[in-house]
């Protein structure tokens, strides 16, 4: 293969074409450093700016106000699981979970190693093909926090936008789909996202807490590496973070603010999801959407052909064709097109058309 290939990949997953040319060009002498950015100490100026910078962006795209701290963690999002409740499942109380799929499963698991989660909600009974509604929550006042996962990856759903919780802070795994779109940020008070979804390569996680939260996070009791206080007094920098992950993260968040931001970015995703979605709605006898309507993703497409022969057909005529990553997950079987911001509205113009091709052929 000479030419790059269309990734739908779910994850670690396309990264845009400017952001992997800037680190290329920069790999060997790191803003005139006369080093890589990898060879750089953690606490150099070079790092130090480069981190202020990614935390002041990565707050301003996500319209978050100075009240909100962006911290750099190991581990991937399935560390955050068990440290939400590690920190913040009070003794006597509990926390509210709502399942709407496999990583929403996994975050509660850990919860109940912790403590005693509730489940406010949940989509299981139907193989989470959908979000539940606002008027299903049961939610507990008295509860720690409200755990959702904005978009379930595997699943292909996402929330419309987030759901009141009252006062009750909410907390929100948007490994997924951070930055995607616009959601109503006021009862967050914790997001977190592994960034090789939707952010950039595997290796670094961010978590962005509201300054009130880090106030109810415990202390002393536990080991000093699995306390969100350490993370955050010490700035992410109580040992040596991911920093090369760190670093294509702001190359990433750069290249989102040059397009105009989150509001620029929504209107490309929303237009691919038409797109996609408006085909699936067109030939609904052979391409067959796999969730509920109203529950759509516009970061993970699935779908199902008539037979599984012909979906392993078009999987393999598309490798071919120069389209990867169509494999839906073995939990769901059929297709699944991950079309995080890195795929372009022409990448799935031409997906499109080899859908329309395929189905024309395999009739
Ligand atoms: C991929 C994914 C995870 C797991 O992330 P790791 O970084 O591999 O731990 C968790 N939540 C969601 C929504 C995901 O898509």
């Amino acid at each position: 293969m000479t030419e790059r290939i269309i990734n739908f990949n779910p994850g670690p997953s396309a990264i845009p074409l400017p952001v992997l040319e800037k680190a290329q060009g920069e790999l060997l002498n790191f803003q005139s450093s006369g080093m890589s950015i990898m060879e750089t100490s953690h606490r150099a100026k070079e790092f130090d700016g480069l981190l202020a910078e990614t935390q002041a962006l990565a707050l301003k795209l996500l319209g978050l106000g100075d009240n909100y701290k962006v911290m750099f963690m190991g581990g991937g999002a399935s560390l955050q699981f068990a440290m939400i409740a590690l920190n913040l499942m009070n003794e006597g109380r509990t926390a509210d979970y709502v399942n709407t799929g496999t990583w929403s499963t996994k975050a509660i698991k850990e919860a109940q190693i912790v403590g005693e989660p509730k489940v406010a909600a949940s989509s299981e009974e139907t193989n989470f093909n959908r979000i539940p509604k606002q008027d299903e929550l049961v939610l507990n006042p008295d509860a720690s926090y409200v755990h959702i996962t904005s978009n379930n990856t595997i699943k292909g759903t996402q929330w419309v936008d987030f759901p009141d919780t009252g006062d009750v802070p909410l907390i929100v795994d948007m490994s997924s789909d951070i930055l995607s779109k616009r959601y109503t940020m006021d009862k967050v008070g914790m997001i977190y996202a592994g960034a090789q979804k939707n952010l950039g390569p595997s290796g670094v996680t961010v978590i962005v807490m509201r300054d009130d939260m880090i106030e109810k996070c415990k202390g002393d009791a536990l080991p000093t590496l699995l306390r969100y206080k350490t993370i955050w007094d010490k700035n992410s920098l109580y040992n040596t973070p991911p920093t090369f992950p760190i670093y294509l993260v702001k190359l990433v968040l750069d290249w989102i603010d040059g397009q105009g931001g989150l509001d620029a970015v929504e209107k490309i995703n929303r237009a691919k999801g038409d797109l996609l979605y408006g085909l699936i709605d067109e030939m609904s006898d052979y391409y067959r959407g796999a969730t509920e309507k109203e529950s759509r993703s516009l970061m993970n497409v699935c779908f199902r052909l008539p037979t599984e022969e012909l979906e392993k057909k078009l999987i393999a005529d598309g490798r071919e064709a120069g389209f990867n990553g169509l494999k839906g997950h073995r939990s769901v079987g059929g297709i699944r097109v991950s079309m995080y911001n890195a795929i372009s509205l022409d990448n799935i113009k031409a997906l499109v058309e080899y859908l329309k091709d395929f189905a024309g052929k395999n009739g």
